[in-house]
């Protein structure tokens, strides 16, 4: 991500300004900050969700937007996560997690799938609809799916904040064996520096839509310049 600027319409101020980073593949990158500091734009953005005003994106070399270049979120290959789920209420886990898969055989989307529910411990609840699950099963049915068709990055936004406290540190768990299993690439936002430091390789800390520092949690503070 270099010089990225965005701005809402009707609002006098840029939410995301000069923001640059450089994630490598496998890293799991915590953007921590506060309510309206625009973590939740800069996942969009990356998502192609939001068109920023100037600067560029890519991933593995290919440009997903830049003064002339938009790709559309479907092409990015991000497997994203929400705040609210989003699951679709009226179908199965299994059909939840089946409908972001496409181009396959029929018996290679339900292996995806088998292998996709043993991952996030629900093997046993592929029939069942989403009011039949908890709200950290159904978290992990939305992981699944996000990770169902092999994307090269997945980003979260605010994983826990719906969940109480026993179930947060569960998920957390869940989610730090996956993203181990997996080796994926990964972004996510939250308000919990416990959270943040227990998942992350850096946290990138925002104010106001500027990146105040990146810690690497390695090799200590580092200043952003060094990475951007
Ligand atoms: P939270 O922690 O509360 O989720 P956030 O860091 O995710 O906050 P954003 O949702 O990115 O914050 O919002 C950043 C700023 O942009 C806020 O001041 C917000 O009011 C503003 N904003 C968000 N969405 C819009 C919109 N559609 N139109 C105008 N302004 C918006
Ligand atoms: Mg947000």
């Amino acid at each position: 991500i270099e010089n990225l600027q965005y701005q809402y319409k009707n609002t006098s101020e840029l939410t995301i300004k000069d923001f640059s980073l450089n994630i490598e593949k496998g890293e799991t990158i915590a953007i921590l900050g506060e309510s309206g500091s625009g973590k939740s734009t800069l996942l969009r953005l990356i998502a192609g969700l939001e068109i920023p005003q100037s600067g560029l994106i890519s991933i593995n070399g290919i440009k997903f937007v830049d003064d002339r270049t938009f790709v559309a979120p479907e092409k990015r290959g991000i497997g994203m996560v929400f705040q609210d789920y989003a699951l679709f209420p009226h179908m199965t886990v299994e059909k939840n997690i089946k409908f972001g898969l496409r181009s396959m055989t029929r018996r290679k989307k339900q292996e995806r799938i088998e292998e996709m529910l043993t991952l996030v411990n629900l093997a046993d609840y592929k029939k069942r609809y989403p009011y039949e699950l908890s709200g950290g099963q159904q978290q992990r049915v939305a992981l699944a799916r996000a990770l169902a068709p092999a994307p090269s990055l997945l980003i979260f936004d605010e994983p826990f904040s719906n969940l109480d406290a026993s179930l947060q540190v569960k998920i957390r768990d869940d989610l730090r064996a996956i993203l181990k299993q997996t080796g994926i690439t990964s972004i996510f936002v939250t308000h919990d520096q416990a959270d943040a430091k227990a998942l992350a390789d850096r946290i990138v800390y925002i104010e106001k839509g500027v990146v105040q520092h990146i810690m690497s949690l390695n090799s200590g503070v580092k200043s952003p310049k060094v990475y951007c």
